[in-house]
């Protein structure tokens, strides 16, 4: 069982999960990662499914499973329990790390990525995330659901196999709560509604649009080719999506991630994909963020918060429609 512990400078839960470090790979050097990997069959290949914990869900065709859905064998967040907060002492505050930790292995192919999903592996991708998010969001004590994924050893993954995970929590993450406050603040409507309205009218900073879902470079770029996918439906959450517009989503997550494969090489990147917690009704629109993993956040960053970019928005996005024009040549 996971803790949580509260950083009471910043008013943001920690997770301690001390039986994840039980892994061989924790910590280890990448070429030693390598070497590791290469001795051991794959748990997430077709074979080997029972390496892994019997599957939650399984979709496929022909015979062959095209998506599964397992609980994580690490779990960060298990149990059922709701949130119960305690205080030991004058300042520690705690609560244990209940909730729910699922694998998605998107892909039969070891070797394939989100950015080389054929179109009806990418509509399937996101029809997973939202059949799971609308199970968590019938859990009483799940409030939010967060989608991930880590791509490439830099970005945090430790299985190379395509894979994502959702985790499901007993409270709402103090990222999701700034933006739902960001919402909240902004007078002038939906702000990412407004945001997308913004960008179509000069294009500086799209790297491409249609009539479902823009890929932005975002004014406020905190990292070199940092990404924003909004769908142009205003939805809360991603589960309210209509199955056409979450197929053309997830088109465009494949194409803007093969497009920055074009640009500037198989980089590492983490993909998270933002929706209001399950019970909200105020002001949000559900969208995915994409990191690159180019540089490391230093000392000024740490301390202040402050992120320093070296890549204007306008050039990556321009970098980045060249890429796109050159592969659809
Ligand atoms: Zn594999
Ligand atoms: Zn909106
Ligand atoms: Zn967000």
């Amino acid at each position: 069982m996971s803790q949580m512990r509260l950083n009471q400078l910043t008013g943001r839960w920690v997770t301690i999960v001390a039986e994840r470090a039980r892994r061989p790979t924790d910590f280890a050097p990448r070429s030693d990662l390598q070497s590791f990997e290469a001795d051991r069959p794959c748990p997430f290949c077709p074979g080997h499914e029972e390496a892994t914990p019997p599957a939650l869900e399984t979709i496929s065709a022909g015979g062959d499973w095209e998506t599964r859905v397992i609980p994580n064998l690490y779990p960060a967040f298990q149990g059922d329990d709701g949130f119960a907060v305690h205080h030991d002492g004058p300042v520690h505050v705690m609560a244990e790390g209940t909730g729910i930790h699922e694998v998605f292995v998107y892909s039969r192919d070891h070797d394939a990525s989100l950015d080389s999903l054929s179109d009806h592996a990418a509509a399937q991708f996101m029809l997973t995330l939202k059949r799971r998010f609308a199970d968590h969001a019938s859990i009483t004590h799940i409030r939010y659901t967060q989608a991930i994924v880590n791509h490439g050893r830099e970005a945090g993954a430790s299985i190379a196999h395509p894979h994502g995970q959702l985790l499901g929590l007993p409270f709402v993450p103090g990222e999701v709560l700034d933006e739902e406050r960001a919402f909240a603040r902004f007078a002038g409507g939906c702000l990412l509604c407004t945001t997308v309205e913004a960008e179509l009218a000069t294009g500086d900073r799209i790297v491409f649009a249609n009539d479902d879902v823009a890929v932005i470079c975002p004014y406020w770029s905190g990292s070199p080719f940092e990404l924003l996918i909004v769908p142009r439906r205003h939805d809360l959450h991603l589960q309210d999506a209509d199955d056409e517009s979450l197929a053309s989503v997830g088109r465009a997550l494949r194409d803007a991630t093969a497009f920055l494969n074009k640009a500037i090489g198989d980089v590492a990147y983490n993909v998270g994909f933002h929706t209001a917690p399950h019970a909200h009704t105020g002001e949000y629109h559900w969208h995915i963020h994409v990191w690159p993993v180019l540089v490391t956040q230093a000392g000024f960053e740490r301390g202040t918060g402050v992120l320093i970019n070296i890549v204007p928005p306008e050039q990556a996005a321009e970098t980045l429609r060249n890429a796109g024009s050159l592969s659809n040549a």
